[in-house]
Parts: C-alpha cells; structure tokens; sequence
C-alpha cells in the first residue's frame, strides 16, 4: 500500500522557440544542452527521487512540463521516461502520468514511444486554432498541425488528452474565440485549460505594451470571451473544477488539482519547485549551475524563507479557492489547529453579501461571480499579524 499520496513534477526548460507572451523558465536555442541536461535529469531522479519514493511509496501522479518536453528527441526522452519509471514505478503505473506536448513537435512515432512507456495522458498547448492569431503570440504550429497531433494521439493509444486554449490574445475577437472552442471540443478531449492574456515583465509583449504596439481586446470584449467559455463548456458537458480547468465527469486533472489541495510534491530539474513536509524550494534555475549541483551530488535547491503560519494559511487559503471545492473547515482545522471561521468570518461575511463566496457548511467555495472576480477575493484573505 502507498504510505502517502504525492506527486512528482519534471521540468524540461527547453523551447523551439520562445512564445511572444510567456515568461515561464524555459529557454530557445538551447540544443547543445539537451543531453547534459537529461543526464543531470536522470542522475536527480535516481538520487533524490529513490529517497522520496523509499520514503513515502510509489506517486499517485507524474507530470513532465516546461517549457516543452516533446522538444527533447525521442533518444532523449525515452531515456527520461525509462529512468522515471525505474524509480517511481518498478512495474506498477502511475494513475495519471502526463506528458505537455506542443503540437509542432511530435509525430507518430514519438507519440506512440511516449505510450509505451507508460505515459496515459497528454496536455497539448494549442492556444488558438486561427493560424494568424497563432503566428502572431509566437506559436510554432498551425491550428490544422494541432488536431493532427491530437488525432495522432488518440491513434497511438491515448484517451485522456488536455487542449490549452488563451483568450484576451492581440486582435483576437469573440468569434475567433468562439471558433477555436468549437474546434477544440470537435477532438473531444476530455480537459480544456483556458487561461487568459496576462502581459508578465521581460516578455515581447509586455515591451510592446510599453511601446503601445499591443493591439489588446477591449475589456468588454475580453469579458464576453471569459463569459462565453464559462457558459459554453459546463453545456457542453465539461465540468469547471478551477477557475481555468474544465474536465469531462473524472477528468479533472489529478497532478494540478495535488498543488491546489495542499498534497505534497518532488520537482526535478532545474527551477522545479516543490512542496515538501510543509516548505516550498525551487530549484536552480540557471542551467549550468543546476548541472554542476548534480555533478557534485548536491541537492540543486534553495529553500526559500521559511513561511510563517499566517504565510502557510493565506497560501492554503488562494490554492484551495481556485477549486471548485473551495476550503474545507476541516482541513483548515486539521492543518494549522484554528478555527477557519475565526480568522475569516468577517470577511467571509462580507464576501457571502457580496455573492462572491458561497457556504455548504463543510466547505467555502467561489461562485461564478466570485471566480470572475477571484483576485477581489483572494485578497480578502491576506491576514494582518493582529490576527494571531
Ligand atoms: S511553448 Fe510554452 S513554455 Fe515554451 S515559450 Fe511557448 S508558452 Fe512558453
């Protein structure tokens, strides 16, 4: 039996090319450290992860991301799935074990290799269908090289696949929306993540903002692609389980939803984070001095300041707000030995006038207001030391 439920999460920092809006730790015209870097990969996951699997037993979910994983050639990557296999799962499967793909770089074979090593879900970043729109955020693939990759899938097996889709993109209009989501729902995967625009420093388009170069969508406009895709999947069978995930009944993705509810994990690789026995680390981010932590058998992490109590509870709080469970008193109790009510009933309070926030008596949860609104929330949540 497992003597914990945990989750492992693989980093791969690695891009074909750098998307005009992301500003995740990944990296474009790297080639010359693909191999170096699985080998370090490889040597982590032998080393720190055999530690955490003799300890807590087997991981109920992996999850390799990036960056772009399937940019990593098929040597490669099969060497890292064979790896993380030996250690996590000797002869048994993880119940989820996802692999993020960008359709631009995967064809058959690779898609069938990924399955027989043991990967069974697949979350494909396909952004829009409408090829203009992709050209323009910095995409690599076309819409019609999206629903191949997704239909090659299927053909090598795979059932449960994930489509990203963006809204709120430069020129992008209602109907542009509207089309990709049909066109999304058309392959029929099983999960949908949409994430809306957000123009993070050090991006092209934060820069082009800066020069007013950034053709946005009117707030009204951007407000009517968030409302129609609120709307249009849950009728469409697609349950909303966080703000931006949306699953078929027992697809809610069971990684993402390990970091909402407080469930421990292992990052590997460079600038992985984890949450280990109550702390959150991040790894190095930098490439060479992850490799040399490897080489010389450290651990390639830097704690981060400890949280404080109030820290740990606000965190607790945003994480298990996103879901459409929302925080559970009992867990709250559980945790940190206080009374959710007491900290919070003020301004929960509040927030039921407000109908941002709803009560079933075990649990507190966003409404559909509240997860429009869900940084008016949040931030209702921020305690003050009086608090304590
Ligand atoms: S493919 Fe993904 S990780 Fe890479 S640059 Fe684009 S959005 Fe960022």
């Amino acid at each position: 039996m497992d003597a914990k439920q945990w989750g492992v999460y693989v980093h791969i920092p690695f891009c074909r090319q750098k998307c005009f809006y992301c500003d995740f730790p990944s990296f474009a015209g790297r080639e010359r450290y693909w191999e170096d870097y699985t080998g370090a990969l490889c040597r982590e996951i032998a080393v720190r992860g055999s530690y955490y699997r003799q300890l807590w037993g087997r991981p109920a979910t992996i999850y390799l991301g990036g960056g772009t994983p399937s940019v990593l050639p098929a040597k490669l990557m099969a060497q890292l799935l064979t790896k993380l296999r030996q250690v996590f799962l000797a002869d048994d499967k993880a119940e989820e074990f996802t692999v993020e793909c960008n359709p631009g770089t995967v064809d058959e074979a690779y898609l069938a290799m990924l399955w027989e090593q043991g990967v069974n879900r697949l979350s494909f970043g396909v952004q829009s269908f409408d090829d203009e729109l992709l050209r323009r955020i910095g995409r690599i693939h076309s819409g019609q090289q999206a629903a191949e990759a997704v239909e090659m899938a299927k053909k090598a097996g795979f059932t449960n696949l994930s489509l990203d889709l963006m809204y709120g993109l430069p020129g992008q209009t209602l109907a542009q929306l509207q089309a990709s989501v049909k066109q999304a729902l058309a392959l029929s995967p099983k999960h949908i993540s949409i994430y809306g625009l957000q123009l993070e420093e050090g991006t092209a388009f934060y820069r082009m903002q800066e020069l007013g170069k950034l053709n946005l969508p009117e707030d009204e406009v951007a407000e009517a692609m968030y409302d129609y895709m609120t709307e249009y999947l849950p009728s469409q069978g697609y349950e909303r389980y966080e703000i931006s995930n949306f699953a078929q009944p027992g697809f809610a993705s069971r990684h993402n939803l390990s970091y909402w509810q407080d469930v421990p994990y292992l990052g590997l690789g460079a600038a992985a984070h984890s949450y280990l026995d109550g702390q959150r680390w991040a790894a190095l981010a930098d490439l060479d001095h992850y490799m040399e932590a490897i080489r010389e058998n450290r651990i390639p992490v830097e704690p981060e300041e400890p949280a404080t109590a109030a820290i740990a509870m606000e965190e607790f709080c945003f994480l298990a707000l996103r879901t459409a469970r929302g925080i559970s008193r009992e867990k709250f109790r559980q945790k940190f030995g206080r009374e959710l009510d007491d900290l919070y009933g003020t301004v929960m309070k509040e927030l039921f006038a407000k109908k941002l926030l709803a009560d079933d008596g075990r649990c507190i949860f966003l409404t559909s207001q509240g997860m429009k609104y869900g940084n008016l929330v949040f931030e209702k949540f921020l305690l003050d030391e009086q608090d304590f």
